[in-house]
């Protein structure tokens, strides 16, 4: 039974089914196995907050497993060694993974590769040497990376960024900071942004550009782990460059024009997010939809009640329209299509109804619903994160309503 009319090409439906069959194989059954380790965050982190060494041998075993299955690099572009599917097979497959996972069985996290974690089609930018120094590793499993963009003086406006790069012989001196990196605790490989022409970036015409920092690199360090709220420890960190030195091989797309790269960066986390969200909803509604059928409250099972069934039909519709917009964006940028407003209402709309579904389930199941033995806390965590991380709602609003502005006013 499918709610949506318009088929998906058979190889996003086989590479959908084959990573949830992985899931299924690979993963759930590692938290069944595991549970002291994830019901215990005192085991779970370090007293620095990074992940303990039992969790990341844990994520190196999905991460490994998944790519000798050949689904960890099935998004990565064929000239890169992957599998050569595209945006729409990678919003399916992680739609599909946080749908069928929900959030307790979060090591799914690792069964495919994340945008940012990589690999990712943004290596299609790296130099020759690059690509043979890392990308064995990073299809394999066995390495990771992160994305350092945001500063402490500069995120939603992120062209704002001091980090600078000097030239110096024919590389360059690095000398900057950057916040709420992901993965950065542990990632051996950091695409790191800044400015190289302080000029055309004050004239926001150009000036920025990215760089691949191996993480073990002279005068790069982790200061800090972030705590989200709820959580003891984390996997976004705070980052300081001091003099870090970095050779032509490093740049990662052409000089001064690394901005590209950092949007392109940003859609595919909005892609990521929207199916995030669309598949934590789906989750939460189905687990509510169970519970309203067995609930009694007044000689009657809850799910008689309109009070209560009314907001998981609102919930339905909504998460039904956001999941049709995500599909629909992520095929327009497999068609050469940026979709930068289509993506952004994608994204914006998506998060707000999959975050209202996990709270509508968390009211369906009562004093339950506040429990950590449901999930639905942590999903409603999750998904308030990501109400802020690539794009707030504002600035999505902001970039739609320029669009709009501009003549694109197709909807
Ligand atoms: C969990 C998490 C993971 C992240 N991972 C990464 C990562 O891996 N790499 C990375 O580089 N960054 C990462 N980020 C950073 C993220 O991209 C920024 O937090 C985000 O862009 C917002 O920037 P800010 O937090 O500095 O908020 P600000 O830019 O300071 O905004 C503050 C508030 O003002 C509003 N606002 C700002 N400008 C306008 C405007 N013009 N109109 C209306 N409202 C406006 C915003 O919407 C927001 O509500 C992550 C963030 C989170 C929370």
């Amino acid at each position: 039974m499918t709610a949506i009319a318009m088929p998906l090409p058979e190889e996003v439906a086989t590479a959908r089914d084959g990573i949830v069959a992985f899931a299924e194989a690979e993963v759930i059954p590692r938290h069944a196995a595991n549970r002291d380790l994830f019901d215990d965050p005192r085991v779970l982190y370090r007293t620095d907050g990074r992940f303990s060494d039992d969790l990341l041998a844990l994520i190196r075993e999905v991460r490994t497993a998944s790519a000798r299955a050949g689904f960890y690099q099935m998004c990565v572009p064929e000239s890169l060694g992957g599998g050569g599917l595209g945006h729409l097979a990678y919003y399916t497959a992680w739609q599909a993974l946080f749908h069928r996972c929900g959030p307790q069985n979060w090591l799914m996290l690792y069964a495919l590769a994340h945008w940012a974690f990589g690999p990712s089609r943004l290596l299609t930018q790296v130099t020759e040497q690059a690509r043979e120094r890392i990308l064995k590793g990073l299809m394999a499993g066995t390495e990771s990376m992160c994305f350092g963009l945001t500063e402490p003086n500069a995120g939603s406006d992120a062209s704002m960024i001091k980090t600078r790069a000097t030239k110096q012989g024919d590389g360059w001196r690095i000398n900057g900071r950057k916040i709420w990196t992901s993965n950065a605790p542990v990632a051996d490989y950091c695409i790191v942004f800044a400015v190289t022409d302080a000029e055309r970036a004050a004239a926001k015409k150009g000036g920025i550009s990215a760089f691949l920092v191996p993480t073990n690199a002279a005068g790069f360090t982790v200061q800090r782990v972030i705590k989200l709220f709820g959580h003891i420890g984390g996997d976004e960190a705070e980052l300081a460059l001091e003099d870090v030195y970095v050779e032509p091989w490093q740049v990662v797309g052409k000089l001064d024009e690394g901005f590209g790269a950092a949007l392109y960066g940003v859609s595919l986390g909005r892609i990521y997010n929207s199916a995030r969200a669309v598949g934590y909803g789906r989750w939460a509604l189905e687990l509510a939809l169970d519970y309203a059928k067995t609930r009694e409250t007044f000689g009657a099972r809850i799910a008689d009640y309109q009070g209560v069934t009314f907001p998981l039909a609102e919930s339905a519709t909504e998460l039904h329209a956001a999941h049709l917009m995500g599909l629909n964006a992520a095929t327009l940028l497999d068609r050469g299509d940026a979709a930068i407003k289509e993506l952004s209402m994608a994204k914006a709309y998506s998060v707000q109804v999959g975050y209202r579904a996990v709270d509508r389930a968390m009211q369906t199941h009562g004093a339950m619903g506040l429990t950590n033995e449901l999930g639905l806390t942590e999903a409603w965590h999750s998904l308030r994160i990501v109400n802020i991380a690539d794009g707030t709602n504002e600035i999505l609003n902001r970039t739609i309503a320029q669009r709009l502005l501009k003549g694109d006013v197709e909807v």
